[in-house]
């Protein structure tokens, strides 16, 4: 031991008792634990932050492009700690994935079609407008096949829509 040294002090004296507690875990598997659960708690808390933090920082990126959102959910972690910060973020997060809003308005676009006179939004199936009664679907005059009266041309052969 170092004691009686000008140069030791309590600082170092305890450091040296915590330096030998991990070195009696190692080589007896008896250390005095209490010394080493407050170290644990700080490296686990830490740990947990860390990983939080990457977490949501993957998921705000799916969800949304916009930085202001990437940001407030990196501080929603990073002040309301792990625990709470996940629980707020997961309530105010933008429910579905950019991926998810994509395949949502594809397929909207192929189950309405908006009426060519009033605007009125119908079933693409609808032949007649449920707003104004305008015809929906026209017969193309080359392939006789049936396309929207707003299309500019025959989606199945190009022929012009003269109607
Ligand atoms: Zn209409
Ligand atoms: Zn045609």
């Amino acid at each position: 031991m170092i004691t009686g040294n000008v140069l030791s002090s309590w600082w170092n004296d305890s450091f040296l008792e915590k330096l030998e507690n991990v070195e009696q875990l190692f080589v007896n598997g008896n250390a005095d634990s209490s010394s080493l659960f407050l170290p644990c708690c700080i490296m686990l808390l830490v740990f947990l932050w860390v990983i939080a933090l990457i977490w949501v920082a993957k998921d705000i990126s799916v969800r949304t492009k916009s930085t202001v959102a990437f940001l407030w959910a990196l501080f929603c972690i990073l002040i309301f700690t792990p625990l709470f910060g996940l629980l707020i973020y997961l309530v105010l997060r933008p429910k579905k994935t950019l991926d998810e809003q994509l395949k949502r308005r594809e397929a909207l676009e192929t189950t309405v079609v908006e009426c060519g006179s009033c605007g009125e939004i119908n079933l693409i199936n609808n032949k007649f407008c449920t707003g104004c009664g305008d015809k929906l679907k026209i017969k193309c005059r080359e392939c006789s096949k049936e396309f929207s009266s707003s299309y500019g041309y025959c989606p199945f052969c190009g022929a012009p829509n003269i109607e």
